[in-house]
């Protein structure tokens, strides 16, 4: 018999009350306790004698402990019926985005690029290259398929290469949206990922017309910069900071975000990498380790480094940046804002890579210059490599059969951590995510295999990382992470304990 009857999952007659689904995990920073979570997202620390006295159904129904868990979502008390719209509630919130469909959508509006950074992970082309921008009639019917979408929120993003490079054709494709947007009434943000170098007055003065968000690469100090980012001018450092320092008069500072890629090279200097930050006076820096896709992994040899390599810079920058906040500089990690947001919040965040449903194809779409659309960035790098597995399509087919493809379904096919052997019992699933386009380049397999994932031992160790801060409940460190999830400043923040107990033996 492969199954056990219902009747052996009935709890004890006396019981007093139902377990609601909940997983379990240890933090290796304190094997002793057990943490808890729950579908809602909630979670709690228990000594081990609570949790085996919770889980066989042992507790006092009017214990405090039983009280607590159950106003955590896990566990019911009474014979009553479970409260299942409340448990729906909570559900469609942290899931509310499946309903939306894909609200970024990538303009690739050229491969040109004047540098030859060596973790690029774009086939990027010579400045001076003919036959990689983005044609006209490629642009107007990717706007098509932009608003065949079905999200009232949509971004429209700029990438390359050099977005720059192909200026003409992005003022043409926002004046086409922006005309077309009369009658959709969508709300629109316009993002440019860009090296800002040689930005032009004219070309700030439209971007603030239609309100950009400006997004540049910033690997640290000038000297880490310029090794990472080579230009035969060996003065990338110099050109970033005036389009920076230009894009901040024309559109306000927080207008302009950076971010930055690190190699072997930066693991050395987090603290310094930060500071550089704050002195350049960002409000938020995002530590990306290297990429494993497409053009990037003939770097990795030179570059690149272990996860836990990566883990140890990590917890490094990370203790420097609470630090800084405290010191009165208001600056977020944008990863660790992504993942306490999703631990300390009912909403899910806005990252893509991190979703269940998978956000590659439902919330991003990809189009290509050629024409091309991709389910992510990530899958249109493997293309340049010569692997089209995930292409969805040409950008003049009709956004249904692009959704109803072959590529998209087998990514929903593996897009779901709730499924996903390794991650359905995993205490950290309701605030991970499943990336089949990931999982495929790195272990050539979209389902992926967790014991040997470097993305689940990557996710682990930044897990355990920020719920050991949590667990500590140092009321400052508790006052920063709320405030990065908040958006404000740490100063206003009032110094709250999030849903953090270690309940009495
Ligand atoms: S990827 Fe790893 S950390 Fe994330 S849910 Fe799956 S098993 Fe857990």
């Amino acid at each position: 018999m492969k199954f056990r009857p219902p009747e052996a999952f009935k709890p004890p007659a006396a019981a007093g009350y139902r377990l609601l689904p909940f997983r379990f995990g240890r933090l290796s920073s304190r094997p002793d306790e057990v943490l808890v979570t729950g579908d809602s997202g909630r979670f709690a620390f228990l000594s081990e004698a609570d949790f085996l006295a919770f889980a066989r159904h042992q507790l006092a129904p009017h214990s405090h402990l039983a009280l607590d868990l159950e106003g955590l979502d896990l566990l019911h008390r009474g014979d009553g019926p479970i409260p299942l719209d409340r448990h729906a509630v909570a559900w469609r919130t942290r899931k509310a985005f499946v309903f939306e469909g894909p609200s970024l959508h990538l303009f690739v509006v050229s491969l040109r690029c004047h540098h030859s950074c060596q973790y690029c992970q774009v086939s990027r082309q010579p400045e001076g290259g003919a036959g990689f921008d983005m044609d006209e009639a490629t642009a107007r019917a990717a706007v098509d398929r932009l608003f065949e979408s079905p999200a009232r929120q949509l971004t429209v993003e700029f990438q390359g290469g050099e977005p720059l490079l192909a200026f003409d054709r992005i003022r043409g494709i926002v004046e086409d949206v922006g005309e077309r947007n009369r009658t959709a009434r969508r709300t629109i943000t316009f993002v440019l990922a860009s090296t800002l170098h040689g930005v032009t007055a004219e070309q700030l003065a439209f971007f603030r017309e239609y309100r950009f968000e400006l997004s540049t690469s910033l690997d640290g100090p000038e000297t880490l910069h310029n090794l990472n980012r080579s230009l035969p001018t060996r003065d990338s450092y110099a050109r970033t900071m005036a389009g920076v320092a230009a894009a901040r008069e024309a559109l306000g500072a927080e207008h302009v975000n950076a971010l930055t890629t690190l190699t072997r090279a930066s693991l050395t200097q987090p603290e310094a990498i930060v500071d550089h930050y704050v002195e350049q006076s960002f409000t938020s820096i995002f530590l990306r380790p290297l990429s494993p896709y497409g053009f990037a992994k003939r770097g990795l040899a030179r570059q690149g480094y272990s996860t836990e390599e990566f883990l140890t810079f990590y917890r490094r920058a990370l203790a420097h940046l609470i630090r800084r906040n405290l010191e009165g500089h208001a600056i977020s990690e944008a990863y660790a804002t992504v993942l306490l947001t999703s631990i300390l919040t009912p909403f899910s965040h806005g990252y893509m890579d991190l979703r269940s449903p998978a956000g590659a194809g439902l919330g991003v779409l990809v189009y290509d210059h050629t024409g091309k659309v991709y389910p992510s960035d990530e899958a249109r790098m493997l293309a340049a490599e010569g692997d089209e597995r995930f292409c969805l399509g040409s950008v003049h087919e009709p956004y249904r059969d692009l959704m109803l493809s072959e590529p998209m379904q087998a990514i929903l096919a593996a897009g779901l951590t709730e499924a996903l052997p390794g991650c359905s019992d995993c205490a950290f699933q309701p605030y991970c995510g499943a990336d089949p386009v990931d999982a495929y380049a790195r272990q050539g397999d979209v389902h992926g295999y967790r014991p040997t994932s470097a993305f689940c031992a990557r996710q682990t160790g930044m897990f355990e990382l920020l719920f050991g801060y949590l667990r500590e409940g140092d009321p400052d460190v508790l006052r920063v992470f709320q405030s990065w999830v908040q958006r404000r400043n740490p100063s206003e923040m009032r110094p709250e304990r999030p849903e953090v107990f270690h309940a009495a033996a």
